[in-house]
């Protein structure tokens, strides 16, 4: 059975850009009500011996929901640190770089997907198949995964994550969400 994760930091420690309440609920309920659905969904289904990763990748409806938001949640989770550096650095930037022509270049592409995305979902930096780098939308639970792609970053944009520090305005918290990135981590991920 699959059990919730610790946060890699103290529910406080990203407010004003994440409150504590936000991290409550969003944690506290949301994430934990995907394991609570995820466990119920597996029992019985012949399926409890399969990783969270094999789940995502070889089921449909209700089991590939749940496990693929607490997958997306943990990953969300880890994206983010209070001690954050003002951009990537090492390797990940070069590619940014190359890429995007500059980090600032690559903040806007990233913010203006994140915000455009219509309804609840993510947007996510990845590796792609090509071994570039990409910015790709995703739907509701739909995770890169199953694209063949690395998943480097995550950006929840349901609004869960954001309508009680933000409300309506999905671009400021977008803006603030770049203030909290664990670049390392995204580095970490790219090797
Ligand atoms: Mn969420």
């Amino acid at each position: 059975m699959f059990t919730l994760p610790s946060l890699p930091w103290a529910p406080n420690a990203l407010a004003p850009m994440i409150s504590e309440e936000t991290i409550n609920f969003h944690y506290g309920k949301h994430h934990q009500t995907y394991v609570n659905n995820l466990n119920q969904l597996l029992e019985g289904s012949g399926k409890e011996r399969l990783s969270l990763e094999e789940l995502i990748t070889t089921t449909r409806g209700g089991l590939f929901n749940n496990a693929a938001q607490v997958w997306n949640h943990s990953f969300y989770w880890e994206s983010l640190t209070p001690d954050a550096p003002p951009q990537p650095s090492g390797k990940l930037l070069q590619m940014i770089i190359d890429q995007y022509g500059s980090f600032e270049d690559f903040k806007k592409t990233f913010s203006q997907l994140a915000v455009s995305l219509f309804g609840s979902g993510w947007a996510w930096l990845v590796l792609a198949l090509e071994g570039t780098l990409d910015i790709v939308q995703t739907s509701n639970a739909d995770n890169p995964l199953t694209r063949g792609q690395k998943p480097l970053l995550a950006c929840d944009v349901w609004e869960h994550a954001y309508y009680v520090d933000y409300r309506n305005k999905r671009a400021e918290y977008v803006d603030n969400f770049f203030k909290i990135i664990n670049w390392n981590k995204a580095n970490e991920r790219l090797s």
